[in-house]
């Protein structure tokens, strides 16, 4: 047949339905949203559903930037951050020069470059799993990369950020902060001296909103309107009403979403000293999941020995320096705990 598309498509962690399990495969959130987002659901007129959602998403804009301490105009609003970063890609990777991100790192990337035909080259990460900024002196139409890095969860401190953004500054900067509320130091604010710097950030980890599907780029206003053009050009409507609002509602309430992270963090250490006394090897992690492997376990082994006690983690089969790993998101104390018996078990009977 004639004219038909081949693609890869981004392979997502799987969904299962059983409420039983114990869900560590898609680093969302184990707690629930902020008490507001519930009180904002149940209030919410049904009658307001008869017209359009937002075209500016002002009032989530003006959230935001009170929150970040900058302008409405510093924000796109999009229906989850992978579709603010789609716009982005439509709006400044334009060049015939190859745009740069890390061969390890969030596998949309790779997908929209294919999608959207924009060459690319991926950089290989070093020993370590660790971004080397030098290596991204080359020419280029564009850098992205995740801070902290998934499924590494290395984080850049803020000065190789810097350095970075001045030696490239004909072209824009994407830097993906989805993880950045579990530690490590936000960008914000290279804003003011970098124009080519674009923020992304999401609702759906640190939030607890990954079934809202909201997402956010934070830049220079200039920028930042093209990225609306490709948007209004696209679906002008992305955000619905109800999503609109219930992001609006999480947005206030820092202290109770504070609160939420210092728990994961503190199991997040809790669960790493765990795995080295039962000698598990780990990179460094400032996000809500550890990148694992173990010198004498077959990690395809472990990981179906976990899907069997109905206990999901990721697991990349298909890329080849990550056969050896499973990337597991921190769930509640509880789950994490359960999680060490599992591997207590698994130990003992091998
Ligand atoms: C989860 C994740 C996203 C996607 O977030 P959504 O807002 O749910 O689309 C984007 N980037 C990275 C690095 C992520 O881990």
């Amino acid at each position: 047949m004639k004219g038909i598309r081949k693609i890869s498509p981004y392979i997502p962690g799987e969904q299962p339905s059983d409420p039983t399990m114990i869900k560590l495969n898609t680093n969302e959130n184990p707690y629930p949203p902020s008490k507001n987002v519930e009180r904002a659901l149940k209030a919410f007129e049904t009658d307001q559903l008869k017209r359009y959602s937002s075209v500016d998403n002002v009032a989530l804009k003006q959230a935001l930037a009170a929150k970040h301490n900058l302008t409405p105009e510093n924000f796109l609003i999009g229906n989850g951050s992978d579709e603010v970063l789609a716009f982005c890609f439509l709006a400044f990777f334009n060049s015939s020069d190859p745009i740069l991100f890390p061969d390890i790192t969030y596998g949309f990337y790779k997908v929209w470059a294919d999608l959207f035909k924009i060459p690319f080259k991926e950089i290989v990460l070093g020993k370590d799993f660790d971004i080397n900024l030098n290596d991204y002196l080359q020419s280029n139409g564009g850098i992205l990369f995740a801070n902290p890095n998934a499924p590494t969860g290395i984080v850049k401190p803020l000065i190789e950020i810097k350095q970075l953004l001045k030696q490239n500054q004909d072209v824009i900067v994407i830097v993906d902060e989805a993880y950045i509320d579990f530690g490590g130091e936000s960008a914000v604010m290279l804003l003011a001296e970098f124009p080519n710097l674009i923020i992304i950030r999401t609702f759906s980890k640190s939030s607890s909103l990954a079934g809202l599907r909201v997402g956010y780029a934070i830049g220079n206003p200039k920028y930042i309107r093209i990225a609306e053009s490709i948007k209004a050009s696209f679906n002008p409507y992305s955000v619905d009403s109800i999503a609109e609002t219930l992001a609006i509602a999480s947005v206030d309430d820092t202290e109770y979403y504070e609160s939420v992270t210092q728990k994961i963090c503190a199991t997040r250490d809790w669960f790493s000293e765990q795995l080295k006394t039962l000698g598990f090897q780990f990179l460094p992690s400032k996000t809500n999941f550890l990148l694992v492997s173990h010198p004498n376990l077959a990690i395809e082994e472990l990981y179906n020995y976990l899907v069997s006690h109905n206990v999901y983690v990721r697991y990349f089969p298909t890329v080849e320096r990550l056969k050896n790993y499973l990337r597991i998101s921190i769930g509640t104390q509880a789950e994490m705990e359960t999680v060490v018996n599992l591997f207590k078990e698994f130990t003992d009977y091998i």
